[in-house]
Order: structure tokens, then sequence, then C-alpha cells
């Protein structure tokens, strides 16, 4: 009974920042398919949980993957997963509502539903009487293919609008309580609904999706929501807890998508347009959080292209607190932003070339040249920043041995630039990122690297690095990278090898690493299609796409001429929103 004991501490331990209603007679579970602390760290969980929470129809209660202790635990005592305020059997609930940010989290969404007692196949569960099982997040929101198979419903985009029109129209087929099927049919049009029973892939003998056969109202796509106005809605911490991973900061969310166009981003894609909120909205939410934290945590792609965000830094700044912005665009990071970020202990700034070389900064449309990068690092550490993280990926579609080097030679450039500064230069991070393909992105037809080629790419520099003395090299696994890869851009039938996963029991990047392997080893007898075949196969450029499905509102044509742009070297300009409309989004 610790399991209970721990969810009592943490509900103890937690400040709620707005009323709570006293609940409808509509109960849903909102779930994260991951650990509490990941979970409280994710502003979009917490806003769905608000609006859910806030509606008064409902009485909404969370869930959250098990600790790895209490996982053991209750596999050795055959427990069940149970609500978080009121342990409640997830079996009890009208809906379960996923809210899912990582793909790597659908393995988790399986052994949710198998833990709480719940048939994880939508076809298990159809006519009968067990909770409506809905998903969104923006994982979901760029491939929900591999777990199409164990979800009643997608939302597929931004939940302000969607969800409260999604409980109306729940609430107006109570009636049909018993006629599941109907039941589904009249919420698949709710706008941004996908229902997947209305979409049967058709696969030729080689595996490759051919076709998907459509048989609901209406056309055959699914347009994702996004709202207008940012202004409108508030996006910051709601339930604070010092456990969550961010738990010295109160965050709020600055903007949704990002200008620049970064060719491997599904950020710089998935959200177009990009939408800001207002400065002074921003300073006002920044005031509000200073009551309850010192920090303030900006929230989005890239912070230094917020309009106003100077002011917002120097407005945190005066107020006592520190302003910490997710990631900065080095040319973009102005005299003055440099010098309010560095007031009142503010030692640690988040840099992103991405790539070492100028030529590859070019291929992934990066918007930024080598005298850009050290001036800005230059400047941070003229004004006090001491320590410098700096973001990069390896194994990028054009990349060559020589443009990996360079990530080792721009890092001691760097070093060289801030010590020329006369300043201690603390401590220097290299956070190394494999590349995963990502749906909706112009590289989204490229294949991951080889897991081997990429290792030996990171001994390499972890050589090069080590020379350059006090240089700490962070970097991510390639078998990990792999997985995300596989669920990135699996179709359907990757979620039987989910499943296969889930009854092996695997956890952590070596175990399902080794599972996969063994299903690529067992070929045709394992009865599973090939893991490579998604993770390391170039994809054709005139493919069917497992979410082609998805109107992002996006040319494909586009996304594949960024992609040429890409292998001549050739940039495009960040977003004009004001007179743009080659991509179609605007
Ligand atoms: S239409 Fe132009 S400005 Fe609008 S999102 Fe597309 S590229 Fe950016």
């Amino acid at each position: 009974m610790y399991v209970r004991k721990r969810a009592l501490d943490r509900l103890a331990a937690e400040k709620v920042l707005y009323q709570r209603r006293p609940g409808g007679d509509l109960s849903v579970c909102v779930v994260y398919p991951n650990i509490y602390r990941l979970a409280m760290a994710n502003l979009g969980f917490q806003s769905v949980f608000h609006i859910f929470e806030t509606d008064s129809r409902v009485a909404a209660e969370r869930a959250f993957l098990p600790d790895a202790d209490e996982r053991v635990d209750m596999r050795k005592r055959n427990e069940r997963i149970v609500s978080f305020e009121q342990a409640r059997a997830l079996s009890e609930f009208d809906i379960l509502a996923f809210s899912i940010s990582f793909e790597t989290d659908y393995l988790n969404v399986i052994a949710m539903l198998r833990t709480a007692g719940i048939p994880p196949r939508r076809a298990d569960r159809a006519n009968s009487n067990w909770p409506l099982i809905i998903a969104g997040g923006s994982a979901v929101f760029l491939n929900p293919e591999p777990i199409a198979d164990f979800i009643d419903l997608f939302l597929i985009g931004e939940g302000e609008e969607m969800i409260p029109e999604f409980l109306a129209r729940f609430h107006q087929t109570r009636t049909s309580k018993d006629d599941r099927p109907a039941r589904l049919r009249e919420l698949a049009t709710v706008e941004g609904a996908y229902l997947p029973d209305y979409f049967t892939p058709i696969y030729d003998g080689r595996g490759h999706l051919e076709a998907v056969e459509y048989c609901g109202p209406g056309k055959p796509t699914v347009s994702r929501r996004l709202i207008r106005d940012l202004n409108q809605f508030t996006t910051a911490s709601l339930i604070l807890t010092e456990e969550s991973v961010f738990g010295d900061m109160f965050l709020v969310e600055a903007s949704r998508g990002c200008q620049w166009g970064c060719r491997f981003c599904a950020a710089g894609f998935m959200y177009r347009p990009i939408r800001y909120r207002s400065p002074e909205h921003l300073i006002a939410e920044a005031r509000r959080g200073l009551t309850e934290r010192s920090v303030i945590g900006l929230v989005g792609a890239e912070m230094a292209s917020v309009p106003g965000v100077a002011g917002i830094a120097e407005a945190v700044a005066d107020a006592g607190g520190r302003l910490s912005p997710s990631s900065l665009k080095a040319d973009c990071i102005s005299p003055q932003l440099a010098a309010a970020l560095a007031r009142n202990g503010n030692h640690s700034v988040t840099v992103a070339p991405e790539a070492g070389s100028e030529r590859m900064r070019k291929v992934i449309n990066k918007n930024l040249s080598e005298a850009e990068i050290l001036a800005a690092a230059e400047m941070m550490v003229g004004t006090g920043v001491e320590n410098l993280k700096l973001y990069f990926m390896v194994g990028l579609p054009e990349e060559r041995d020589h443009d990996v080097r360079e990530i080792a030679h721009l890092t001691g450039k760097i070093l060289a630039r801030a010590r020329a500064q006369k300043k201690s230069v603390g401590h220097v991070t290299v956070s190394l990122n494999p590349f995963v393909p990502k749906p909706w992105t112009p590289f989204q037809w490229d294949p991951m690297e080889e897991p081997r080629a990429t290792k030996s790419k990171i001994a390499m520099l972890r050589g090069e690095l080590a020379k350059l003395g006090p240089v700490e090299l962070d970097a991510e696994s390639p078998r990990e990278a792999y997985f995300q890869t596989l669920v990135s851009r699996g179709n359907r039938r990757v979620g039987a090898i989910l499943e296969r996963l889930d009854a092996a029991h695997c956890e952590g990047a070596g175990e399902i690493w080794h599972e996969l392997k063994r299903i690529a080893r067992e070929g045709a007898a394992s009865g599973l299609p090939d893991p490579d075949f998604f993770v390391t196969r170039h994809f054709a450029d005139d493919e069917v796409l497992p979410w082609d499905f998805i109107d992002h509102h996006i040319h494909k044509w586009f996304l594949l001429a960024e992609r040429k742009k890409a292998h001549y070297e050739h940039q495009t300009p960040p977003c004009d929103v004001t007179k743009c409309v080659v991509c179609g989004a605007c």
C-alpha cells in the first residue's frame, strides 16, 4: 500500500492555483502515460486536465504511469493502476483521456490499459461498457497510427476549443450509451476528431501502405485544429509541485510554432502559422508566477524571437526573479536580453547551433552563421553567463564525416572566444542527439542513420571534445533514437510490435532494442514487420505515408521542395505571416 501512500503524499504537496469545482456526473480520468514528475512538468497535460476539471459536467481525476519501483511491486502483487485522486479503478470511468506528448510513450499507453485491466485492443472493447478511450497531444497530432488499434477516438490538434466541443457532443449522445459504434460516429463529427474505424489501411505484398479505404461521411481526411489567438487562453503552471522536473519554476507558454522552419523540427511545421502571446500578457503571467516561484520558465520552440522578450526578461529581473527561456537562437539574442538574463544569478544559457559546419546549417535551414554563434557566446559570457549548453545533432541527412568533426571545432572556437573575455567559463555541455526523422517535416522521407554509425560518430566526438578541457558530452543513445523513429514513422502494423514489447515487459532503451533485434532476426516467423522497414529505410517521394490522411494545411509539395533545397544547401527565409502564403498554412 506504499503506492497509495506515495500518491497521498504527492497530493498533499501540490499547490493548485485555480478554483476547483465540484464535479459533474461525467467521470473523466486524464492519463499521462509516463511518471508523475514528468507529467507535472508538462504544460499540455496540466492544461488538458484543467479544461476537463473546470467543466461543470465533469468530475475529473488524473492517472500516471507508476514509478519504476512501484511497477515492479505492482507486477509482483498483480495490482491494478488506479486514479491518482480517489484510487478508483480506471475501468469505472466514463472516459479515459490520454494526453501524449512523446511518441515513445505509446508503449506505456498499451501497458497502462493492460495494467488497468482494460483490454488494450479497440476490437476487444466493442459493444461493451468499457470506458471510452480517447487520446490527444502533440505525438498524436503528428502520427497516431502506431496506436490506432488501441484508441477509440483521437482528437487531433490543440484542445482549447476542441475538448469543450467534444464534451458537449458526448453529453448529447448519453442516451446512445449502449450503442457504442453509433455514439462514436456522432463524436467523430467534432472537427479534429479521428475515428480509426473509418480508415482501413491496405498493404501490398511487401508491407508498403498502398492505400487507405475510408467508410465515413465527407472527405477521407482529418483537419487538425489550431486556435488562432493565443492571448484568449492562458497556458501556464496550474498545479505546482516541487517533485516536478521543473519544480523550482513557474512555467509560461510564450508561443506555438516557430518562424524559422528548421527542416528536422516538427514544431516548426505542425503548429504553423507561428503564434505568439503578447508581451503584456506574458509580463502579467510572469508577475503572477513570481508570487509562487523566483524562476519563470518561458516555454516554446525558440524564445529569443518572441516579440518583447528582452522587456519580459527585464520585468522579471526588476521584480527580483529570473527568466529561464527554453532555447535561444544565437543571432536573435540582443545585448539587452543577454544583460537581463544574466541578472539575479542566471549563469546558464542554452544555445542550439544544431550543426557544427556552416554547410550543414544550410542543409537544415538554420539561418545561422558561425560568426553569429561566436558573437552570441561572447556576449553571453561577457554579461556574466558562466555555463553554456550547446545543442547539436548527428546523423542528419546529407551529413559527411567532416561536418561531424566541425561540432568539436565549433565548440573549441566558442570556448576560445569565451576565454578571451577573461571571464570564467564554468561549464560547457555539448548535448548531442541522433537525428530522428519526424512526420510533417521536409526530412520525413529520410531514414535514421544505422545506430552503429551514429555510435562511432559519438565516440569520435567524445575523443575530440576531451581535448578541449572542461567540456561535458551528454549524448542520447542511438538505440533510444531507433525506437523513437520506429514510433514516429510507423504505421498501424507497429501496434503489434508495441504489444510484443509490452508482453516482454521491455522497459528502457536497452531492453527495447534487444527485443526489436530479436523480432528482426525471427523474420516472417514473428508475424511482425521488420522494425528497420520504418527506421532505416528511405521512404519514396510518392509513397503513401501513414499520416497523409491528417490535413495539417501544409502542401506536401512544399515539404518536398524544402527537402530538395536541403540537398542543394539552399536556405528558406523565416516566415513572414503578413504576406506569405507559400506553404498553405496562412
Ligand atoms: S504560409 Fe508562409 S509565413 Fe505562413 S506558415 Fe507557411 S511559410 Fe510561414
